[in-house]
């Protein structure tokens, strides 16, 4: 079976994403490799950061020769986050460090701190004016197996291509934080034809409409 390195410490983002793919992978997480390399995610697009994540930790399991030659795996990473209309598309890729401004050296902030800087943001904006949504981008890598030491390094970037996958949630920042599921702005984001914030609608509903599902289900028809 395909084993899928999730590349995330984000347990929620791990949960939604084996619930939505199913058993049709074995999975692991960073979890399994307390050695692989932190990637600094510096880049300003998602699928910036959804690239560098997924193809560094694929290159770091080939050189560390953790993977065994007739293991196929790959690694999937998420780069994900919230675009206000309101905000001009912030907080956008620093969504996960919005409390602490736009600096990639500056770590994840609470989403308890985000989601209050949001809501200062949008004080006085009205209703209709608070139109966002959550974008995904996912990257797929094959780690290339079987390298023997000291293989060049060029040789190994070039096995690992990235396949990109997106999704998009249209939706609007409500004005106080709503219920308790979910992670980050689940809370304060109302997916369009719904009266509830992603919090309240619970995972089953969200896995089948968010940003993650949309893009995941592209990765599936493609890799199924
Ligand atoms: P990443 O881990 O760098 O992709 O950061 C993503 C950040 O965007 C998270 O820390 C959340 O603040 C936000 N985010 C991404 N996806 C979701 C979601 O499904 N629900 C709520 N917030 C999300």
């Amino acid at each position: 079976m395909t084993k899928l390195l999730i590349a995330t410490r984000n347990r929620h983002k791990v949960g939604e994403i084996r619930a939505i793919l199913g058993d049709r992978f074995e999975y692991l997480t960073l979890d399994d490799f307390p050695a692989a390399p932190k990637v600094v995610e510096d880049a300003d697009t998602f699928a910036g950061n959804a690239t560098k994540k997924a193809v560094e930790l694929a290159r770091w399991l080939s050189i560390s020769s953790l993977v065994t030659r007739h293991s196929s795996l790959f690694v999937l990473a998420d780069d994900s986050g919230l675009e206000v209309d309101a905000l001009g598309g912030r907080p956008g890729v620093y969504s996960a460090r919005f409390a602490a401004g736009d600096s990639a050296g500056s770590g994840n902030t609470p989403d308890a701190d985000n989601n209050a800087k949001l809501l200062r943001l949008l004080e006085n904006v009205p209703v209709e004016k608070r139109t966002a949504r959550f974008r995904c981008v996912i990257a797929l890598v094959p780690v290339p197996l079987g390298q023997v030491e000291g293989a060049s390094p060029v040789c190994i970037a070039e096995k690992c291509t990235a396949q990109i996958y997106d999704g998009a949630c249209e939706g609007k920042i409500i004005f106080e934080p709503c219920g308790q599921n979910g992670f980050g702005y689940d809370p304060l984001f109302v997916p369009e034809g719904f009266t509830r914030s992603f919090a309240e609608l619970g995972d089953d509903v969200k896995n089948k409409l968010s940003h993650r599902a949309r893009a995941l289900e592209k990765l599936r028809q493609i890799v199924a």
